[in-house]
């Protein structure tokens, strides 16, 4: 008597338990479906379905990489934006004239939920200008690169420039604030771009090579950080022609891009290729996606505070990458 009881109640329970699973998975795949009816109309359902959520918003982003929202420039994030200047130090700069011009993306926050801010100012002639984006303080304790960052935006304010500029002056602010080189995460933001060679040798060679570096770390898997995500979508969106990124302490121009370009002289900083690796930039740009790469890496000795300087590099890098997005579009032509 009690043995049919109990198989009863087992048999009652397990049809509850089944019946509650198929509800909610039901109501799950109803709430994907919705959401891709409401904002990837042209992606069919059964795909969006067999996808895992992660990979469904990327997705999205993708699609809409034409037209990620700004973020107003409130009080607080002007405030922040201000303090940021402050606090490094950088006495030259007006730094409400540089704030009040800045932007930011959605989506562009750091892992502890920091703003990264962009600026932009178009050519004075779009028909003929190039596009380029300026990526500075990926690597959050290379202090004097954003110095740079700064005064090529405060300069842009009132030029009327050859080409239009985008500058992301910090893309970094944990490492900043912490004086690290790597994000929140410990892991190098300039690693963890998704190159085509990330799973098969990114964490390898930084196992074999770098001898597991914690400054080099490249995460666990690839654009897996926010400020990567972040730099990425600004990537897919402002769709560069040229890309310059700013470092310390090396005290060279690395160029990743065409050959035969006439490098006008930079006496503080000889021209030089250093080459590039799984998960960086540079691959990323350039081996695959033939978008040159000037990397500057100031050295230690280049004053903090020489502005006219770095009103020359700016002209200098400007200068190249005209000469080298000619060639490169004729690769791409030829190919
Ligand atoms: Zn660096």
């Amino acid at each position: 008597m009690f043995s049919k009881y109990l198989i009863l109640l087992l048999l009652l329970s397990s049809f509850v338990f089944l019946g509650c699973k198929s509800d909610q998975s039901a109501s799950d795949k109803a709430e994907v479906t919705t959401e891709k009816v409401s904002q990837v109309k042209s992606v069919e359902p059964q795909k969006v379905l067999e996808k895992p959520k992660a990979k469904l918003v990327k997705t999205i982003k993708a699609t809409k990489s034409n037209s990620i929202a700004k973020v107003k420039m409130s009080e607080k994030l002007f405030n922040y934006c201000k303090k940021v200047i402050k606090d490094s130090r950088y006495k030259k700069l007006n730094s409400d004239k540089i704030c009040q011009a800045m932007s930011k993306n959605e989506g562009c926050d750091s892992v502890k939920d920091r703003s990264i801010f962009h600026f932009e100012k178009k050519a004075k002639d779009s028909s003929q200008g190039q596009k380029i984006l300026v990526i500075s303080l990926i690597h959050g304790d290379e202090v004097p690169s954003g110095q740079v960052a700064y005064s090529w935006i405060q300069r842009l304010i009132d030029l009327n420039p050859r080409n239009t500029w985008r500058v992301i002056p910090m893309a970094n602010p944990d490492g900043f604030f912490s004086r690290t080189r790597t994000n929140a995460n410990k892991v190098d933001v300039n690693r963890n771009f998704p190159t085509a060679d990330w799973e098969e040798k990114a964490l390898n060679r930084w196992r074999t090579v770098k001898k597991k570096d914690p400054r080099k770390f490249p995460g666990k898997s690839a654009n897996s950080q926010p400020e990567t995500q972040c730099l990425v979508d600004h990537i897919a969106e402002f769709s560069p022609d040229f890309i310059i990124s700013i470092h310390t302490p090396l005290g060279v121009l690395d160029f990743d891009g065409p050959k035969n370009i006439n490098f006008p002289k930079f006496k503080p900083l000889p021209w030089i290729s250093l080459g590039n690796y799984p998960g960086s930039l540079g691959r990323y740009m350039w081996a695959e996606q033939n978008v040159p790469v000037l990397t500057i890496e100031l050295n230690n000795e280049m004053a903090v505070y020489n502005l006219e300087k770095f009103d020359k590099l700016q002209d200098i890098s400007g200068t190249v990458a005209i000469q080298a997005i000619k060639k490169a579009k004729k690769k791409k032509v030829a190919k």
